[in-house]
């Protein structure tokens, strides 16, 4: 589908092109549009479609199994997760990964910012980020030091908690010593309690919703969906345009101003090798000739390993697909049909938070998220969803295993290899079978007396750390938040500099999570979001 038309301008010439309607590129297609001056060009390889599976906070779990919203990767082999690959799934259609994503809204820890800056990135502190966070945000709370008020992304608190399991787990957590909290963005990061979340009015605030719809009727934006870019079109090392495929036919767009690749951390480097944009020798395996030799492209994957604490429940106050849920599963459908009502209206994971695997540690290095279900298999496992259990996700913070992306082929409609190597540094298996131990005495704290079963995952035979770790490694999985495989910088590695701009290219950026040079302690959707606005900050400054 088209809005407005790409005819418009004769040889479809434009300023600017934006390559995918994801979280950052969303953000792109908005802020470059903002002055009627600006013709703009919004390329993506998913439908214009929306749907209640978008749209319904609730209906998380549903896009594991739908194809419609994403690309569903899956990684190669991983030595460290005994040789398993792992589901990745990605948002793809208007909104990208924040149309299918849980709706978490954190931004991690000043550290983590500051440490990017200290990378070889000026501009890209913890100072500047927090400027840029409370751009974009509409926090129900009102604006102070940390939040920002009438930005375009709703963020809002949790109503209530809707299950029993829910108010148990915070509890227990705190008679272990771990404190309340709620907030998670004023840069104390431990304790546990309810998020925040990109949800308005029991509705999804995605980026689709918030960024790329009121941009719509803007006449200067022209937005081309089911439009897969397979080449960046490149000239004397300047990108002067996309070429894309769009129900079979290859067609071209133009820029007199800007290229802006912002395809997610998985297609952006995919595109740039199919470019020819990568290391030489990679590119010469798929006869793909190297336009410009950049060793970094695919490389510095970074993503959060987790491992799922689950246990049985002995009543049945949680969430289960069990028949005899069945009816509270379908009053709760029709609460929310008819009044936007009960716990559809919210993420599945509502509460969780920021704990220390020892007391030496100085920022809290696992994040959980917690849910009243028995979960397995990124809920993809039947056999757990029938029954009734509760589940702590945690993941390692900030990762030291390295993984990377390449080409399986230089055919573009081809799945990217991805390579996450989960757990490959032993720095990252620690942390869990430490996480693992501390859930352990959440779970029998008397808070959960009445509700504590059978320890499911890792399972009660696994003790000493050295079994815990064999259990970490036949179950680690991890939270969907890969980044850093066009990595900012100014290192041999870097490909792309402190202003996005891709190294040894004229007019062409890359702003998306594959800009990150390292992994932040939060869930990725908010960080990224600010790397568009400031990607679009810097790209209007230029012009
Ligand atoms: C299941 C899931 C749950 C998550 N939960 C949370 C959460 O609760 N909170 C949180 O903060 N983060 C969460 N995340 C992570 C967060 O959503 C992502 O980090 C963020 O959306 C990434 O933004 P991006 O702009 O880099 O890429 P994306 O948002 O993925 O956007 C990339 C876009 O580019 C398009 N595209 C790709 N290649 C091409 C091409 N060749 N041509 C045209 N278009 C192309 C894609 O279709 C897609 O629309 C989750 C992610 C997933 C997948």
């Amino acid at each position: 589908m088209i809005f407005n038309l790409t005819e418009l301008w004769g040889k479809a010439m434009f300023d600017y092109i934006i390559v995918g309607g994801g979280s950052a590129g969303g953000v792109l297609a908005n802020r470059l549009s903002k002055d009627s001056k600006n013709k703009v060009c919004l390329i993506e390889a998913g439908s214009a479609d929306s749907s209640i599976l978008v749209s319904t906070p609730g209906a998380f779990g549903a896009h594991m199994f739908v194809n419609k919203f994403n690309w569903k990767f899956n990684s190669q082999p991983d030595a460290g997760t005994e040789s398993r690959g792992h589901f990745c799934p990605r948002g793809k259609g208007l909104g990208g990964s924040s149309s299918i994503n849980a709706m978490v809204y954190t931004r991690g820890h000043s550290s983590d910012y500051d440490k990017w800056e200290a990378l070889g990135n000026p501009g890209w502190g913890f100072k500047d980020a927090l400027r840029l966070f409370k751009k974009s945000e509409d926090n129900e709370n009102g604006a102070d030091e940390y939040h920002g008020a009438g930005g375009l992304l709703s963020v809002s608190n949790v109503d209530k908690n809707y299950y029993k399991l829910e108010d148990i787990f915070i509890k227990a957590a705190q008679e272990a010593g771990v404190p309340l909290r709620n907030e998670f963005n004023n840069n104390e990061l431990e304790g546990i309690g309810n998020y925040q979340f990109t949800i308005k009015n029991g509705q999804r605030a995605g980026v689709r919703k918030c960024f790329i719809e009121p941009a719509l009727k803007r006449e200067n934006l022209t937005v081309i969906t089911d439009a897969h870019a397979t080449k960046i079109l490149i000239e004397n090392k300047k990108a002067v345009g996309i070429q894309y495929q769009q129900h079979g036919t290859f067609k071209e767009v133009h820029a007199s101003q800007e290229v802006i690749v912002s395809g997610g951390a998985f297609n952006s480097p995919q595109l740039l090798m199919l470019s020819g944009i990568g290391d030489k020798d990679e590119l010469a395996k798929f006869d793909i000739d190297c336009v410009f030799d950049l060793k970094g492209v695919g490389k510095n994957l970074q993503e959060h390993p987790a491992i799922s604490v689950v246990f049985s429940s002995l009543k049945t106050d949680g969430y289960s697909l069990a028949l005899g849920s069945l009816a509270k599963r379908t009053k709760e459908m029709i609460q929310f049909g008819l009044g936007k009502r009960g716990p559809l209206r919210h993420s599945v994971t509502r509460v969780g938070g920021y704990i220390k695997s020892s007391d030496d540690v100085e920022v809290p290095d696992i994040q959980i998220h917690y849910v009243p279900i028995m979960f397995d298999d990124h809920g993809r496992n039947f056999d757990c969803l029938m029954q009734h259990g509760f589940t702590a996700e945690l993941n390692v913070c900030r990762p030291k295993s390295v993984g990377h992306v390449t080409l399986r082929n230089a055919n573009p409609n081809s799945d990217p290899l991805i390579n996450l190597n989960l757990l490959d540094d032993p720095y990252d298996v620690d942390v869990l079978v430490k996480g693992v131990k501390k859930l352990r005495e959440i779970y029998s704290m008397p808070a959960y007396s009445k509700h504590t079963g059978e320890e499911i995952f890792p399972g009660k035979e696994y003790q000493t750390d050295e079994e815990i770790a064999q259990a970490v490694r036949a179950k680690a999985e991890h939270v969907y938040h890969p980044i850093g495989t066009c990595k900012m910088g100014n290192d041999d590695m870097a490909v792309v500099d402190a202003s996005l701009k891709v190294i040894g290219i004229e007019s062409l950026r890359v702003a998306d999570a594959s800009v990150m040079p390292s992994l932040i302690s939060a869930n990725t959707n908010a960080p990224t979001i600010m790397i568009g606005e400031k990607a679009a900050e810097m790209i209007l400054a230029d012009a």
